[in-house]
């Protein structure tokens, strides 16, 4: 089946969102306490110069978006429970698939399934708009016993896209499909296409009339959005994965960081899975997550120190901020970002979920 290419125009009612699935330390029920649940630590000052990890013992991790950090005192007990039921069921996602034996890459695309699948975030449904009114979304996975990896970019009719990159990364002797031939390639494989309606939220098209200066948003938490997890399997084999519908208001046929290999993704054994989430052409220009990695190989550097030196010290002289879910080989686990907020989850060895929503619970790192 082939999709028309620009069908999407006329009921032009399609609203899109980039998502990033991060692990965050959160109370499994969102609060209350239970013997599996870590409580989210108590407010901290913000860690100048901090280069250490946030966990260890971690096997996966998920992100979901940089950017304006949520305010505990003007977030409504819904909202936050929304949030943080998004993030841990995605790790549950990822813990199921751990658990019968999965390999890393099967966990950290169920993870990112569900975060697509969620409007909250910025990936698959709710993903934003593009200039036009449309929503073109990105993602790519990587392996990292082989460093196999695969990509798509402004695909139209991709229900999950992280898929369509497993796809590409497997089935295909290409590492990135783009545009038209992408969405027909997800189809040639089996997987169902949506039309543009389906990525729909009025939030979205509200940032995007914001955007616009037609409308002013009452948003503040949604900057960004994208999602994004990171995993370590049974074998030590690593994974990362990365979902996105874009920045609100982007050109048509922009691609950002996240479908790019080394810059929104990376995952070698021996150094690093890392997902990244921020202003895209930030990444790109800094090889983000590549150079994580190298500085880690070659650079005598742990995962903290690599990871800040990358996102606080680097990419912000380039002229953007963002953020990174970063694990090592063994389980060590950061979450630096220099946005003010960085919404993730973890999930550890002992099976402890926890997710990070408030700016005090992850402040920036400076
Ligand atoms: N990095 C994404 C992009 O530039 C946006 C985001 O992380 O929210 O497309």
């Amino acid at each position: 089946m082939r999709i028309r290419p620009r069908a999407w125009l006329f009921p032009l009612l399609a609203a899109a969102t980039t998502l990033t699935v991060v692990l965050v330390a959160v109370p499994e029920d969102g609060g209350s306490r239970g013997s599996r649940t870590v409580a989210a630590p108590a407010p901290a000052p913000a860690p100048a110069g901090k280069a250490e990890p946030d966990a260890r013992d971690v096997v996966l991790a998920v992100h979901g978006g940089a950017g304006t950090a949520l305010v505990r005192d003007e977030t409504s007990p819904e909202k936050e429970k929304a949030y943080r039921d998004g993030l841990k069921k995605a790790l549950r996602a990822g813990k199921k698939a751990l658990d019968r034996g999965a390999t890393s890459v099967e966990a950290v695309e169920a993870a990112v399934n569900v975060l697509e699948d969620d409007p909250l975030f910025n990936a698959g449904k709710g993903a934003v708009f593009t200039a036009d009114a449309g929503h073109e979304l990105d993602a790519s996975i990587m392996r990292g016993s082989d460093l196999k990896a695969g990509a798509v970019a402004g695909v139209k009719h991709v229900r999950n896209p992280i898929t369509a990159a497993r796809l590409v990364m497997e089935k295909s002797k290409h590492v990135m499909l783009a545009g038209q031939g992408a969405d027909d390639f997800a189809v040639d494989q089996g997987l169902k296409p949506v039309t543009q309606d389906h990525y729909w939220t009025q939030r979205r098209w509200d940032q995007l009339m914001d955007a616009k200066g037609k409308k002013p948003s009452s948003d503040r938490d949604e900057a960004k959005g994208t999602v994004g997890a990171v995993a370590i399997d049974a074998k030590a084999d690593m994974a990362a994965a990365t979902s996105t519908g874009g920045m609100t208001n982007k050109m048509a046929g922009r691609v950002g960081d996240s479908p790019v290999i080394g810059a929104g993704t990376y995952a070698k054994n021996g150094t690093v899975a890392a997902s990244a989430t921020g202003d895209g052409e930030i990444f790109i220009r800094g090889a983000a997550t590549a150079t994580i990695s190298n500085l880690m190989e070659f650079g005598g550097k742990d995962v903290a120190q690599a990871s800040y030196e990358v996102l606080v010290k680097r990419l912000p002289k380039l002229g953007g901020s963002g953020g990174v879910i970063a694990l090592d080989a063994k389980g060590v686990f950061d979450a630096p970002h220099s946005s003010e907020g960085m919404l993730h989850g973890y999930l550890t060895k002992d099976g402890k979920l926890v997710t990070k929503i408030f700016k005090e619970e992850s402040p920036p790192n400076q």
